[in-house]
């Protein structure tokens, strides 16, 4: 449960559902009864309405402890937060870093 009593949590549940419909985000089903942050704590995503979501149990498990893809973009306020998470997203495999290309004109002297 962490810091956050059960009436906190009811009342984040409840402020949930009026921003975003009694919907599952991913899939749809009603009464989802997770509460998922769309970038994780730990990559450097808050508490606030914007980084939370309401999933079903199925689709929390499914997406695990990484950020949504669907929707990183819409909550990344600031550049600190992208650099935060893109960082982050590299460190857990979530992101690939793709090697620099060189591009040498044959006319360039060696
Ligand atoms: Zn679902």
């Amino acid at each position: 449960m962490g810091k956050f009593s059960a009436e906190k949590r009811a009342k984040q549940y409840a402020r949930l559902i009026e921003a975003y419909g009694d919907v599952c985000a991913h899939c749809g089903r009603a009464h989802p009864d997770t509460i998922d942050h769309v970038i994780p704590t730990a990559a450097g995503g808050g508490s606030s309405l914007a980084n939370l979501q309401l999933l079903c149990w199925n689709c929390n498990q499914r997406k695990a402890n990484a950020p949504d893809p669907y929707r990183v973009g819409e909550i990344l306020p600031t550049l600190k937060a992208e650099v935060d998470y893109v960082k982050w997203a590299l460190k857990h495999g979530i992101l690939q870093a793709r090697p620099l290309k060189m591009v040498v004109r044959k006319d360039t002297p060696a």
